[in-house]
Formats: structure tokens, C-alpha cells, sequence
């Protein structure tokens, strides 16, 4: 089971944000600004690469979910940036599609 398997399933402790049977959201443990949160989805797809027609429905709920983190964290009205990475340049480090809810600093595009 990978890591982000095994936080959503709590085996491995997290700061959770939201779950629910679906989804579930926590803490960036190496944040790169003042919110970090990651959204993943509780079923295991390793990469966008992996992703097919049939997860239409959880990745919009995912989008979606990145929003209601960037509320929660209150700088759904500053701004913020829902990334995810996907493959050796892009800089994907854990092979479980994850969204990362970026927030509370004035960020720089493109990204270095
Ligand atoms: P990426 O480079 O897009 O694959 O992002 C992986 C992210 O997972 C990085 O921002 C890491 O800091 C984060 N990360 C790795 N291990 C953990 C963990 N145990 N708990 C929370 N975040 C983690
Ligand atoms: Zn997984």
C-alpha cells in the first residue's frame, strides 16, 4: 500500500483538513507556503497518467474539494493555486494523485 493509502486510511497520522468516503484532505507535512493542504482521492491512482473516463466524477469532486480547502484555510479570497503534479518533471515525488492547495502568499508564474 503506498503512503497516501496509508494516510487516508489512518495508518499513518496525518493533520486532516476533511474526509469523507471519498476524499480526504491534509496538511502539506513540508509546506511551501502559508497554506498547504493536499486533497487525495481514497481510491489509489498513481498519476494523472493513470487517470481514465471512469474517475470523471471523483476528479471534478476532487477540483472541487481544493476549492472547499482554500475556504476552509480562508484564502479562497486572496487567491490561491490547485497543482497537480504529474511525472519526473513536473517533480511528482509520490505516486498517488494528490492535489495541492496552495495559498496565503503571492505566487510567481510560471513556476521555476
Ligand atoms: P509531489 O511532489 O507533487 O508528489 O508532492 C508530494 C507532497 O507530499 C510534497 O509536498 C511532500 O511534502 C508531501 N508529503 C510527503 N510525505 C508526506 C506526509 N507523510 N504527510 C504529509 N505530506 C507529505
Ligand atoms: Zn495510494
Amino acid at each position: 500500500m503506498c503512503l497516501f493509502c496509508k494516510i487516508a486510511g489512518k495508518q499513518i497520522p496525518s493533520k486532516m483538513v476533511f474526509e469523507d468516503d471519498d476524499l480526504f484532505a491534509f496538511h502539506d507535512i513540508n509546506p511551501g507556503a502559508p497554506t498547504h493542504i493536499l486533497v487525495i482521492p481514497k481510491l489509489h491512482i498513481a498519476s494523472m497518467n493513470d487517470a481514465t473516463p471512469e474517475h470523471q466524477a471523483l476528479l471534478g469532486k476532487l477540483m472541487l474539494a481544493g476549492h472547499r480547502a482554500a475556504e476552509i484555510a480562508g484564502v479562497d479570497k486572496s487567491g490561491f493555486r490547485l497543482v497537480i503534479n504529474t511525472g519526473a518533471d513536473a517533480g511528482q515525488s509520490v505516486h498517488h494523485v494528490h492535489l495541492h492547495v496552495i495559498g496565503g502568499r503571492t505566487m510567481a508564474w510560471p513556476p521555476g
